[in-house]
């Protein structure tokens, strides 16, 4: 079966194509510019170098149209017809409380996906244009769309209510939802793979260090807990998010600096984080190079992320009642194992042990990382998000991988 995933931003749409049974990548790339000059379309199809075409891209639909054209195309395409294409899976960023899993696209869920906009402003109405430049384009392929909160609706009430008053949640839907939920899922699964455990008797806490970081307890297979909230700033510190702050520093600088909502949300969102810590980058390459020159604000930065993760480490362990095994993906779980050794670090009380020379070995690749008598498994997964929804894709359409 071989899926499409769509990921659709404004001026952007991400797609790779996949062969579900298999996990192969037959084709990725990305339309980008789209609704503005100089658009392109950047495609790799699998063992081929990168190519870059020149489109005129004005809306969504003409970008599906090139993605199929280049995909078909004599020279740099990798099916003969679109009908090759099974199912087109998407990534949706918000399901609201109406999603707990992934849902085949019909008028209701395009309906219930549009009613949460308010909810992921920047991120839904993009992902619904895709979906409906995908419909018009390939009318008769099965869509499908996967949330990234819904992994986390397991959560019990307790995990996901603010204490503000009661008919704010009833009016507003302002709770705790999550985010990443795809990715924790995905390396969930393949950690009790590793393991060779059954998910279900498994207490795990995946870590998903990237732009975004954020952290989630699961229990037997069900998310419990996670780091995010009702918007993806909260939690851990990121590149150029806050993470927690004391929610009055909002006001007090809104007076203090005189900032309208824009302005605090651009603050908290764009200009905090490592990157305001720091001064230097949100990237922790960079970091961990400026710190290395002395930069005293780097390490400062680079110290307050581990010291955040080893936190909601300690705090998710509580939430399980113990831990079988933390599990560390995305770009910085995955490749930095200075961030590994912080977040861990001091944690021998709790059975957490990390190999040093194991952990100083692993860039990108699946490894346990913690000693062969630590009581819990510390674990390297690369996350995959594609393959996590064109497998999510296949299940929907009842394919059976
Ligand atoms: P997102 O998908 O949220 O945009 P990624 O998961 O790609 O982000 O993570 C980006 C972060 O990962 C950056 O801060 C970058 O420093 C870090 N990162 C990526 N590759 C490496 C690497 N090889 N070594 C160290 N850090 C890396």
């Amino acid at each position: 079966m071989i899926v499409l995933v769509i990921n659709a931003g404004s001026s952007s749409l991400k797609y790779q194509l996949l062969k579900v049974s298999t996990g192969q990548v037959v084709a990725k790339g990305g339309a980008e510019r789209i609704g503005l000059p100089n658009a392109f379309v950047k495609h790799m199809g699998m063992d081929r170098d990168p190519v870059t075409l020149n489109f005129e891209l004005p809306n969504h639909k003409v970008a599906v149209e090139a993605v199929l054209k280049v995909l078909t195309s004599e020279d740099n395409g990798v099916i003969k017809s679109m009908d090759e294409i099974d199912a087109v899976g998407h990534r949706v960023v918000h399901g609201g409380e109406s999603f707990s899993s992934s849902a085949l696209i019909t008028p209701e869920v395009k309906k219930a996906i549009k009613g949460v906009y308010d909810l992921a402003p920047l991120h839904n109405p993009p992902n619904m244009t895709g979906i409906e430049a995908c419909e018009e384009a390939m009318p008769s392929v099965p869509q499908v769309a996967v949330f990234d909160t819904a992994f986390h609706q397991t959560m019990p009430s307790k995990a996901y209510m603010y204490a503000l008053p009661y008919e704010i949640y009833e009016k507003h839907g302002v709770r705790r939802y999550g985010f990443h939920g795809t990715s924790h899922g995905y390396v969930a699964k393949r950690a009790a793979e590793m393991l060779n455990k059954p998910l279900e008797k498994l207490k795990l806490i995946t870590c998903h260090l990237g732009n975004g970081s954020s952290i989630a307890a699961i229990k037997y297979g069900k998310c419990i807990d996670t780091s995010m909230g009702l918007t993806p700033l909260a939690g851990i510190c990121m590149g150029t998010r806050s993470g927690d702050i004391d929610p009055a520093i909002v006001t007090f600088l809104m007076n203090k600096e005189k900032l309208d909502a824009k302005g605090i949300d651009d603050l908290l969102n764009k200009k905090s984080g490592v990157m305001g810590i720091s001064g230097v980058s949100s990237d922790f390459r960079d970091l961990y190079a400026a710190a290395g020159e002395g930069n005293k604000r780097a390490s400062l930065a680079l110290d307050m992320f581990k010291y955040q993760c080893r936190k909601y480490i300690g705090a998710y362990s509580a939430a399980l009642g113990g831990i079988d095994a933390v599990i560390f993906t995305a770009g910085i779980g995955e490749n930095t194992y200075d961030i590994r050794r912080g977040a861990c670090e001091g944690l021998d009380y709790m059975g957490i042990q990390i190999d040093p020379y194991k952990n100083s070995a692993v860039k990108g690749r699946e490894a346990e990382i913690s000693t062969d008598d630590s009581s819990v498994k510390v674990l390297v997964v690369p996350t995959n998000e594609e393959l996590a929804i064109a497998q999510e894709t296949a299940k929907v359409v009842g394919f059976k991988i």
